[in-house]
């Protein structure tokens, strides 16, 4: 069955042209033209990946991501505004999977889409349970428990998490971690692995006063056993 996209933007022709871009993909499309409208269908309806831009009437896309992100993981592209840096980095903290800046092309935007639904496959693959002390992850259930406790991450978070994991006590750049994870050109963009480090201690080490996510300065990251 073919994926569905929900598509938040207040600007039509430009929804309009995404959606045939995407018909022609073999995506099914649905689109709202305001936040609210786009939060109910986010909520009430199943689709497989959202395009949210953040400039929205009745409310903002970043605000639609919270409220989404306390009941759904629904995969979601933000759409910003070129400089808007803020947006970028709050949004990738409350959940983001991606983002986009506008104007965009419509390859890249397709690659961005591909690469966001190919993450949400792959844990179906399965894998063995990586543990390590109380912590435990679970590649085909896509879950991660600690000490018995349910750690809830978005898929990047969860993926990036697994990539460390795995290659336990070796020392990952925040290039080959870009390459792993994020798998197409992010060249240049390596804070975006900054800002997942920082979620993924906020959920872990500090939530519960244990240290495995290290860094090495000036390489990179590092997970070793607490
Ligand atoms: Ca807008």
């Amino acid at each position: 069955m073919a994926d569905r996209i929900l598509i938040v933007e207040d600007e039509e022709k430009l929804a309009r042209f995404v959606e045939l871009e995407l018909n022609h993909e073999g995506y099914e499309v649905q689109k709202a033209f305001d936040g609210r409208t786009g939060l109910m269908m986010a909520l009430e309806g199943d689709c497989d990946l959202i395009l949210l831009d953040v400039m929205l009437p009745g409310m903002s896309g970043l605000e639609l991501l919270r409220r989404l992100r306390k009941e759904k993981q629904t995969p979601v592209i933000l759409v910003t505004a070129r400089d808007a840096v803020m947006d970028k980095v709050t949004g990738l903290d409350m959940g983001a999977d991606d983002y986009i800046t506008k104007p965009f092309e419509i390859e890249e935007l397709l690659a961005r889409i591909r690469a966001a639904l190919r993450k949400r496959m792959a844990p179906a693959t399965g894998g063995n349970v990586l543990s390590s002390g109380e912590l435990k992850l679970d590649p085909a259930r896509h879950e991660l428990h600690y000490a018995g406790e349910r750690i809830e991450l978005t898929h990047r978070e969860f993926a990036l998490l697994q990539v460390l994991m795995e290659n336990r006590s070796i020392v990952l750049s925040r290039e080959k971690l870009l390459e792993l994870v994020w798998d197409y050109d992010y060249a240049g963009e390596t804070n975006v692995v900054d800002v997942y480090i920082r979620y993924l201690r906020a959920k872990i080490d500090d939530a519960y006063g244990v240290k495995y996510i290290h860094t090495v300065r000036g390489v990179g990251y590092v997970f070793r056993d607490a």
